[in-house]
């Protein structure tokens, strides 16, 4: 199962990439993720992404297609893939079906988890992640069980550097500009799934698998 979620900012994209990931047993390949592990780290790689994250802006196509190049040839990939944030522009979309023709695979459905962008801003602003292990919660939506407190490992909770109000619009107007092209794209090859992403998590995954199991009957 070769998978992609698209969706906004704020759309819960990461969040519903945990519940699939779990349910079908494939890797979530997060971009965003890989670039900030890249950045605590303090890789060559993460020092290149930082310019662009701290701003809002878009992490240049080639040093992006490099990782997710490289992470897609790993073994746990044979069986499928969840693919997160990626890709994000045309020339990404495109060397990535070089990439799976190369290793003899193709996308499956390409699952867009669509939500009226009036409600990013509170999703993004609410937002607080454990730096320990990723998971996202919301201080109103998606409350861990102890204030501030991640429930799987305990880790006091801390909000992204662009989650803050200052590079939420501008990330948001980017990713607006920068979508439309590419569900346009994945539309014209029959992969595009539309997900309503403006419900509860649980009903959202619900109607993830079930337009997954219908796609593959
Ligand atoms: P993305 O990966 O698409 O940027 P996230 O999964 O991190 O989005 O979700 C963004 C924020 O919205 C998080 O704080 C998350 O807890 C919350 N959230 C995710 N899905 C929903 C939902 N269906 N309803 C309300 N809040 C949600
Ligand atoms: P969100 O979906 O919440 O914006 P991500 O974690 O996917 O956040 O991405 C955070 C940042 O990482 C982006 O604003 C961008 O700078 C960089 N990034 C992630 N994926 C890509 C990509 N495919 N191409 C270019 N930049 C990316």
């Amino acid at each position: 199962m070769n998978l992609i979620l698209m969706g906004l900012p704020g759309a819960g994209k990461g969040t519903q990439a945990e519940k699939i990931k779990e349910k079908y047993n494939i890797p979530h390949i997060s971009t965003g993720d890989m670039f900030r592990l890249a950045i605590k780290e303090g890789t060559d790689l993460g020092k290149k992404a930082k310019e662009f994250m701290d701003q809002g802006a878009l992490v240049p196509d080639e040093v992006t297609i490099g990782i997710v190049r490289e992470r897609l040839m790993k073994d746990d990939c044979k069986n499928g893939f969840l693919l997160d944030g990626f890709p994000r522009t045309i020339a990404q979309a495109k060397s990535l079906e070089q990439l799976l023709t190369e290793l003899n695979e193709s996308i499956n459905s390409v699952l867009h988890v669509d939500v009226p962008k009036e409600k990013l801003v509170e999703r993004l602003s609410g937002r607080r992640i454990c730096p320990t292990c990723g998971t996202a919660y919301h201080v109103e939506f998606n409350p861990p069980k102890v204030e501030g407190i991640c429930d799987k490992d305990g880790t006091p909770l801390t909000q992204r550097d662009d989650d803050k109000p200052e590079t939420v619009k501008n990330r948001l107007a980017v990713n607006i500009e920068q979508m439309q092209p590419l569900l346009d794209f994945y539309q014209d090859k029959g992969h595009l799934v539309r997900v309503n992403g403006d419900q509860d998590i649980n009903d959202v995954f619900q109607e993830i698998r079930s337009k997954l199991e219908n796609e593959s009957l």
